[in-house]
């Protein structure tokens, strides 16, 4: 019967797109506000054991929703993300909303502003679940670091769902929100995205505003999306894309039509396999699936060449010097006084900054901190971090020489699928070393999409990035597409 109000719970339990679900919202079959309910209801009762939420954003969900069924009620025209469910990682501000970046120091802190991405997507009628477990200030590779307990992984609760954004792709892989946002500096988009059998972009840098984003590494770190499919997530970054005069260093470039290019048909692009990502250390199951995403491109009419890129065996030094040492900076505000945790064990000022940062930071954070301070100190300077910029502005010259001669370059997302919680906890180095995939396009500064490509024999998912130069991102989504209609 027309203007009968469908039930919501078969949207919820049976993952919808976000087209599908925008057009039951728009037609009024579906309520805005009811959908969030459904969304919520599920959220608590998976989330005692994922841990994917750290705080639900209700009264301002509901505000949203309620003012997308009244549009909808008047046949108003309604916006891209009209009601669809979305979760923010919780290094992203909200006004008024707990925003903690996983850690104990900024427990109690609610900021006043919310992050340009954040009001960009509400703007687009999105609504606003709540906030997402990462690991502390986005140092991580597995969501262990977060000071609020782990994420669990949907797909095999015994495993991490990667990181340090585990919360944003677990919650697209659990449908506790259609799509999520999370934050990349060296990989924190795409691996947890791979780990968790979801879509997750790295946009070009300064493509999305950093505004309003708790600060990791600031010339590395990057805003973008998760979702179920690839059209979804290049919706959403449609919506988050473009200038901010709020952040300096966001780019004034003209934004392509990312959901239109995810739908024209890859034949005849030039597609680049580096040899070096496909060397010694790679799963051979991972190896595999990934062949399989290969074989379904050149089936699509893909031309696939080898690619070079020699010196990646020097991007993870490269890239910890450097994140460490823009993060040493960075965390030196959070000093007791003006945010978040004050240590109540201080007689003196100074007693009070370094109990409270002692109290306050997890064991990661202050490796790093102590890793980047040495890197950044007299004397050590020219040999670390002036060396790594050096390596850093080889390896996007390196990736420039490979753009000449493809559209696109694949690779795996890691090195291996997702491993079991507590099994890399003991060994920051090999955790360091597995992100040895995704690093090197942070450094470059290039962007790229991680798309499910098969999995493993257990069942577990394995990703493909899709690499593009800078600004292509229509590029990645277009290869990223084509490689999850061949259902590997
Ligand atoms: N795993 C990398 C690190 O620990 C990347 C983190 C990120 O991209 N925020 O630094």
């Amino acid at each position: 019967m027309s203007g009968e109000v469908r039930g919501t719970e078969s949207l919820v339990e049976k993952p919808q797109t976000l087209a599908a679900l925008r057009g039951e919202i728009a037609s009024g079959r579906v309520k805005a506000a009811e959908l969030a309910a459904s969304y919520y209801e599920r959220i608590e009762r998976k989330n005692p054991r994922l841990n994917v939420y750290l705080s639900l954003t209700k009264e301002r969900a509901f505000a949203q929703a309620e003012r997308i069924d009244d549009l909808a009620a008047k046949g108003d025209p309604l916006p891209p993300l009209a009601g669809i469910p979305v979760g923010i990682k919780d290094v992203l501000v909200m006004r008024g909303a707990p925003s903690t970046a996983g850690s104990r120091i900024l427990q109690g802190y609610q900021p006043p502003y919310d992050a340009t991405a954040v009001s960009r997507l509400e703007a687009a009628g999105a609504v606003l679940l709540g906030k997402l477990n990462c690991d502390e200030f986005a140092m991580g590779s597995s969501n262990e670091n977060s000071a609020f307990g782990p994420v669990r992984n949907p797909v095999d609760p015994e495993r991490v769902p990667g990181g340090s954004s585990g919360g944003s792709a677990a919650a697209v892989a659990a449908n506790l929100a259609v799509a999520t946002l999370g934050t990349d500096t060296g990989g924190s988009i795409r691996q947890p995205a791979s780990f968790c059998g979801v879509v997750g972009v790295l946009p070009t840098y300064g493509r999305v505003s950093r505004f309003g984003l708790i600060a990791f590494a600031s010339s590395l770190d990057r805003v973008g999306p998760f979702a179920a499919n690839v059209r979804d997530a290049a919706t959403l970054l449609g919506v988050i894309a473009g200038h901010d005069p709020k952040d300096a260093t966001s780019s004034r470039a003209p934004i392509e039509d990312y959901a239109a290019e995810s739908d024209t048909p890859v034949e005849g692009l030039r597609i680049g396999v580096p040899e070096e990502y496909f060397a010694e250390g790679l799963d051979p199951e991972v190896r595999a699936a990934l062949e399989k995403g290969i074989d379904a491109l050149r089936a699509a009419g893909c031309t696939i060449q080898p690619a070079s890129l020699p010196h990646t065996q020097y991007a993870v030094p490269t890239y910890y010097l450097i994140a460490t040492a823009e993060a040493s900076a960075n965390l030196a505000r959070f000093d007791g006084v003006r945010y978040g945790y004050r240590s109540p064990h201080s007689a003196t000022l100074s007693d009070m900054y370094s109990h409270s940062r002692d109290e306050g930071f997890g064991a990661e954070v202050k490796r790093r901190i102590l890793l980047g301070t040495y890197a950044l100190s007299a004397g050590y300077y020219d040999a670390y971090y002036l060396k790594a910029q050096q390596v850093r502005r080889v390896l996007a010259e390196e990736f420039q020489r490979a753009f000449a001669q493809v559209d696109a370059i694949v690779t795996p997302t890691s090195p291996g699928p997702a491993f079991k919680l507590g099994e890399k906890t003991d060994d920051p180095l090999a955790m360091y070393l597995a992100d040895i995939y995704t690093v090197t396009a942070s450094l470059a500064g290039i962007c790229g999409v991680t798309v499910p490509s098969g999995a493993t024999a257990a069942g577990l998912p394995v990703g493909m990035q899709v690499l593009a130069r800078p600004l292509h991102e229509g590029a990645a989504f277009r290869v990223a597409r084509a490689v999850e209609a061949a259902q590997i």
